[in-house]
């Protein structure tokens, strides 16, 4: 059985404050626990004082690179995951952030917890503390019960089961060492969720996205959340001249949906945070998962898996075929 030294908080803090001390970074970016549990913060540290707020646990999802956007000329030092770390290579890449300006701290990840599936199986209300044992969770309940134990593959994210970068691609200090992928993980991405709906006839399918659209509330938590959402001026939010309404109808918020999902092509990484966020539990992976399968088939790629390929949207060759299958 393989060994990995999963990197401590201790890591994390010490990393942070020799960063911050130097003065090699003007924030660091990672998490704070929340008084809810299952629940964890993003943490924005300015001072060595401030260091010890920082958390490292188990449900430890949000990818921080979102954050990067509020910084696009300070030096930032931030944790990353593996998956996180794909949001990087594709911000640097559209230059949205100076590799010279980033100090990543990699801690490698074998599976985040989705509270709602912990919810599933006990009370949050009564639970005192979460924690792994191998490859099992125990939810301890204190005076209120027994403790509960799950294999953790029932309480991670559905993206954890087939996650193929475990530990970080791009980082300047990692924390703990490298994790192999799950086995069954494959670099080339399964959508069969997508295959099943583009085998309904067309009319099935749109009443499908209709109704699954017409929950939306334009809360745009989706868009905010987007580490790859990153106009200084958006489009849903300009006035003069104005995209769409501020009402909820059914027309605008298809062409809010439709036109975000073609603003990802090449960019989408599937973190999965537009899905996670979306109040109304709205499957938006589906959306942005049928644009990787259309950016992986017309043009061979797969964002934030390499610095060397750039996104098709940026690279325009005459009479490109692709390019035309895309817009059609
Ligand atoms: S997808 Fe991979 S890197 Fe991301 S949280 Fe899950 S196991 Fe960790
Ligand atoms: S998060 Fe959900 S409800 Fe809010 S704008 Fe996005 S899709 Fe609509
Ligand atoms: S569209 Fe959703 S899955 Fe894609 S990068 Fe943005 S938040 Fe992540």
């Amino acid at each position: 059985m393989e060994t990995v030294k999963i990197g401590t908080i201790e890591e994390i803090r010490e990393q942070a404050r020799e960063l911050l001390s130097s003065g090699a970074v003007d924030h660091f970016i990672g998490y704070e626990a929340s008084e809810d549990l299952l629940h964890v913060a993003p943490s924005f540290v300015r001072n060595e004082q401030e260091v010890d707020t920082l958390a490292w646990n188990l449900f430890c999802i949000n990818n921080l690179a979102t954050y990067l956007k509020r910084y696009r000329t300070e030096k930032i030092g931030l944790i990353v995951k593996g998956c996180d770390s794909r949001s990087l290579i594709e911000l640097l890449k559209l230059n949205q952030i100076k590799r010279e300006n980033l100090h990543i701290v990699g801690v490698p990840c074998a599976g985040i917890l989705d509270p709602q599936k912990v919810a599933a199986v006990c009370d949050p209300a009564t639970i005192t503390e979460v924690r792994e044992e191998g490859d099992m969770i125990i939810i301890e309940r204190g005076t209120r019960g027994p403790p509960i134990e799950q294999p953790k593959d029932n309480l991670v994210f559905d993206k954890c089961l087939t996650c193929a970068y475990p530990t970080p691609l791009v980082y300047d200090t990692l924390i703990g060492n490298p994790i192999r992928p799950r086995r069954g993980a494959s670099s080339t991405p399964h959508y069969d969720d997508v295959e099943h709906l583009e085998m309904m006839p067309a009319t099935e399918r749109l009443a499908f996205w209709n109704e699954q659209l017409n929950k939306c509330i334009r809360c745009y938590a989706c868009k905010n959340v987007c580490p790859m959402c990153f106009c200084t001026e958006c489009l849903w939010e300009k006035r003069d001249p104005q995209w769409v309404t501020k009402y909820k109808n059914p027309r605008d918020i298809f062409t809010f949906h439709m036109i975000r999902a073609y603003h990802m092509v090449g960019r989408c990484t599937g973190c999965l945070e537009c899905e996670r966020v979306c109040p109304m539990d709205i499957p938006l992976g589906t959306i942005f998962r049928k644009i990787q399968k259309d950016g992986l088939e017309l043009f061979d790629y797969q964002p934030g898996v390499s610095m060397e390929t750039m996104p098709p949207l940026s690279t325009y060759d005459e009479g490109d075929q692709a390019h035309e299958d895309l817009l059609r």
